[in-house]
């Protein structure tokens, strides 16, 4: 018996990285999950063969979430397929990182639009069905940048600062109704987001992490399960930081 037995998990981006880690992690735990990707069709997948060696149900859906139409019919494919949608993670998020003088305005915008937007579409969408239920938890993958900025970063930590925004006030709204919304903002986590940094500059970014090294996507994976279990039921409108003491 897993604590999320018989609930329905949706993580946008699932395909890769820390998105495909908390697929699985939640499938641990008994959750069917519905794995969204944007255009990496083998790997969400892969990721939905691996939540199904845990005994539960996938749905893997195509959707570009930055468009509205996409977060939509996303939502409305996971709710027709397992008819309601209990835990929501918004994880998709891609980087275009550039200082303000060189960043183009489209690099801004995608940027915003992903890992902004994106959030809000699929809230906006998933809501109805929780508000209905009167149960939710909605969890949000940040990042430190939203917290403390960097250089070569601003649209990216504009976008997921204003994540954590976003998350208190529709923490504030939806507590009524049973509905959590907490933000996880990691530090530098081993994905393929970093992984095209050079030698020198991982080694500049850990010069600056007391405890000497990046995460891993399956520790960001078990704070959205600590979240979504009963062990989170009293946090709303939270930061939880992941991030080997970068930024306290
Ligand atoms: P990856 O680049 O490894 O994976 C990104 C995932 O997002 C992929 O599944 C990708 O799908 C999906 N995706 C990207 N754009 C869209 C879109 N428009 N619509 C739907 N899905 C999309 O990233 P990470 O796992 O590293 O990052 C996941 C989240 O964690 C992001 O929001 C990121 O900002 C955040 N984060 C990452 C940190 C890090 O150091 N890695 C640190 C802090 C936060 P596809 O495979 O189809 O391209």
């Amino acid at each position: 018996m897993g604590a999320l037995d018989g609930q329905v998990a949706l993580v946008t981006g699932g395909s890769r990285g820390i998105g495909r880690a908390t697929a699985i992690a939640l499938a641990e735990e008994g959750a069917n999950v519905v794995i969204n990707y944007t255009s990496n069709e083998d790997a969400a997948k892969a990721t939905a063969a691996a939540c199904e060696q845990h005994g539960v149900q996938t749905l893997v859906v195509q959707a570009d979430v930055a468009n509205v139409e996409d977060a939509q019919r996303l939502v409305k494919a996971a709710e027709e397929q397992f008819e309601k949608i209990d835990i929501l993670v918004n994880n998709a998020g891609i980087n275009r990182d550039k200082t303000v003088a060189r960043m183009a305005p489209e690099d801004w915008d995608a940027v915003v639009q992903t890992d902004l937007s994106s959030a809000f579409y699929v809230t906006n969408a998933a809501v109805g069905g929780m508000r209905t239920r009167k149960y939710g938890r909605i969890i949000q993958i940040s990042s430190i940048q939203g917290q403390q900025g960097a250089v070569g970063l601003s649209n990216y930590a504009a976008a997921k600062g204003g994540m954590i925004a976003f998350t208190k006030s529709a923490a504030r709204e939806l507590a009524r109704d049973n509905i959590t919304v907490n933000a996880i903002c990691p530090g530098y986590v081993e994905t393929d987001m970093i992984s095209g940094l050079s030698d020198e500059v991982k080694q500049t970014l850990l010069s600056r992490i007391p405890l000497g090294r990046f995460g891993r996507p399956e520790e960001v994976a078990q704070t959205v399960v600590f979240l979504a279990k009963p062990s989170g039921d009293f946090y709303t409108g939270a930061q939880l930081n992941l991030n080997g003491g970068e930024y306290m």
